[in-house]
């Protein structure tokens, strides 16, 4: 299939952009303030326990991806069921500039060619708990899965290698929205599509933030699914 309108962003500038925004914007962001445990009041959430000390907040969203199960929780019922999902990438020089200048996809692998002449390609997909080192096997199949859509790679140098933490979910959907202890919301199991989504995501979870109202479009996506055992991996959350 040729997709003429797929765009790809530069992920490594995202992040330094959206932390740039917010400050303008008057967010505070404080780093370092690892998250110990929820703290409640017994009837709702009232804050966050951190190293750094204690935030109180009416609303408190987490958002700490594939972390998300390590915070302590009042209740267990709270604890999102998420998990890490390794993803295995590296970067090449491209033979030319010319050479590539598409995302290309194959069922083994995908490459996405950057403007400053590199070729990223990725990526495995791998239940190994919090581990984020490269492995043989790991490089080896993106390195065979590129030569085999595109031969002329095999001289090219290699630049970096690399692996992230996907926040997976049993049914591979995100975990989104209330809870059952008021003022403590999930933004959570985004997966393999974090990016895609996270504009989507960041209004909707302002739109329950501020109405106190779940959006039609998440309610699929609570954490209850998981208690009901409604979960199938691959089925959509409601359908
Ligand atoms: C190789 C690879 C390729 C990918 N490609 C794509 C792609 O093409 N398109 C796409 O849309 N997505 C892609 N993804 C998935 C995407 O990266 C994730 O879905 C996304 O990063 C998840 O965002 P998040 O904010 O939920 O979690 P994260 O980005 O993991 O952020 C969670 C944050 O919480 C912080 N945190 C954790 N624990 C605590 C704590 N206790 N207290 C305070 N802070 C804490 C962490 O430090 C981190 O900053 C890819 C992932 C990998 C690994």
């Amino acid at each position: 299939m040729y997709l003429p309108n797929d765009r790809h962003v530069e992920n490594r500038l995202l992040v330094p952009a959206l932390e740039q925004s917010c400050r303008q914007l008057g967010v505070n962001i404080v780093c370092g303030a690892h998250v110990i445990r929820v703290l409640s009041d017994g009837a709702r959430a009232t804050g966050a326990e951190t190293i750094l000390g204690q935030y109180h907040a009416g609303t408190l969203v987490n958002a700490a991806g594939c972390w998300s199960a390590t915070i302590g929780v009042p209740d267990e019922a709270l604890r999102p069921p998420v998990f890490p999902v390794r993803g295995q990438m590296l970067a090449i020089s491209l033979p030319t500039q010319e050479f590539l200048s598409r995302v290309v996809r194959s069922p083994r692998s995908y490459l996405v060619p950057r403007h400053d002449g590199r070729l990223f390609l990725g990526a495995t997909m791998e239940e190994v708990g919090f581990d984020k080192r490269n492995t043989v096997w790991g490089i080896n199949k993106l390195l065979n899965g590129a030569q085999e859509l595109f031969p002329g790679l095999r001289d090219c140098a290699i630049q970096e290698m690399w692996a992230g933490l996907r926040p997976g979910s049993k049914d591979h959907y995100p975990v989104l929205g209330a809870t059952v202890l008021p003022g403590y919301l999930l933004a959570t199991g985004v997966f393999r599509n974090g990016l895609l989504l996270a504009p989507v995501l960041a209004a909707t979870m302002a739109d329950l933030v501020t109405s106190g109202q779940t959006p039609e479009r998440i309610s699929p996506f609570s954490i209850e699914r998981f208690a009901r055992d409604e979960v199938v991996a691959g089925k959509i959350p409601g359908a």
